[in-house]
């Protein structure tokens, strides 16, 4: 019997997700529950620990354990391990390390936001394995990010780096929810493509499914006003990817999310577009991937955090990251 696991959780604005994730990165135990996002911070604090609870209860398997990963929604403060993610209204500068601390123990526990558990996922056993340099990319409901530099997960000081969906594309584009205008995540994520298809005159079908998911198979079946919208929305994330390459020489960028699961629709142009935005000779040979961990990259991304990032004794990180 081996001290060797790893206690993963995924924090986001609709559901908490737990595991307890081997050396290989498998998932031994797991365990989910909706977030009461909508309900006070203890309340949402005491979904997390039942999810603990129900890791625990695998006596012999918890025993095992040696250290805690978290990956939240973000904005997150690994340095001093508050979160305010914006969909958990009740959690504003929420002591998140602190009280999962006082439920585990002993325990090591490692913060990142959920754009940096992705990329430690996707750089340890996804698509951006074997990269030195990488931007990985979760494009869903928001856009967010993490960056591998030099073979090692980057984090930043907060762990926020890489927070690509962002960066400003449009300099006097519409104002953006985080204050700033023009943001990739405005123009890019799946609540923007639906409105904005919708906006131009797209109609969803008699189902009345109106979310990016429609507006690809829109797309895919031939509507202009469908295509013309993932057109826009990938022409702002290969702008980011261009800027992001040319500060810090990316060789790929990994795309994951529920808008990457639009395939070629969002893919073809998204090439396209990048010829035109990524034209130095060191950025041109850039290539963008799918993601391929899945919606498990959140909570292997977050024990492989754990594991890079524990300042416990004898702490090393997964083989594959450094
Ligand atoms: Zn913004």
């Amino acid at each position: 019997m081996h001290n060797d696991l790893v206690a993963a959780l995924d924090i986001g604005g609709t559901k908490i997700a737990g595991a307890l994730v081997g050396g290989g990165g498998e998932i031994l135990r797991r365990c989910r529950r909706p977030t009461p996002a909508r309900e006070d911070g203890a309340t949402v604090m005491a979904a997390v620990r039942a999810v603990l609870d129900d890791l625990a209860a695998d006596a012999p398997l918890w025993e095992r354990v040696i250290r805690l990963g978290i990956g939240s929604a973000g904005p997150v403060d690994a340095s001093t391990g508050v979160v305010s993610p914006v969909n958990v209204p009740g959690w504003r500068d929420f002591p998140l390390v602190d009280e999962v601390g006082l439920a585990v123990g002993a325990l090591p526990v490692v913060l990142v936001g959920d754009g940096v558990a992705m990329t430690a996922a996707e750089h340890w056993l996804g698509a951006a394995r074997g990269r030195a340099n990488a931007l990985c990319m979760v494009v869903s409901t928001g856009v967010g990010g993490g960056l591998v530099l030099g073979g090692r997960l980057h984090p930043g000081p907060t762990g926020n780096a890489g927070h690509i969906g962002h960066i400003s594309v449009d300099l006097d584009g519409d104002p953006c929810p985080c204050g700033s205008r023009g943001c990739v995540e405005r123009i890019a994520s799946g609540p923007n493509i639906a409105r904005r298809a919708l906006e131009n005159g797209w109609r969803p079908g008699p189902e009345g499914d109106a979310t990016a998911a429609a507006v690809a198979r829109a797309a895919r079946a031939g509507d202009p006003v469908a295509s013309a919208s993932f057109e826009r929305a990938a022409r702002a994330l290969a702008a980011g990817i261009a800027a992001t390459a040319a500060l810090v020489e990316i060789e790929t960028a990994v795309i994951g999310g529920g808008v990457a699961g639009a395939g070629e629709v969002l893919f073809a142009p998204l090439r396209r577009a990048l010829s035109d935005y990524a034209t130095l000779s060191f950025v041109r040979g850039l290539e963008v991937v799918p993601a391929r961990m899945g919606a498990d990259a959140g909570l292997v991304g977050a024990a492989a955090a754990a594991q890079a990032f524990s300042g416990a004794v004898g702490a090393r990180p997964p083989a594959s990251s450094v």
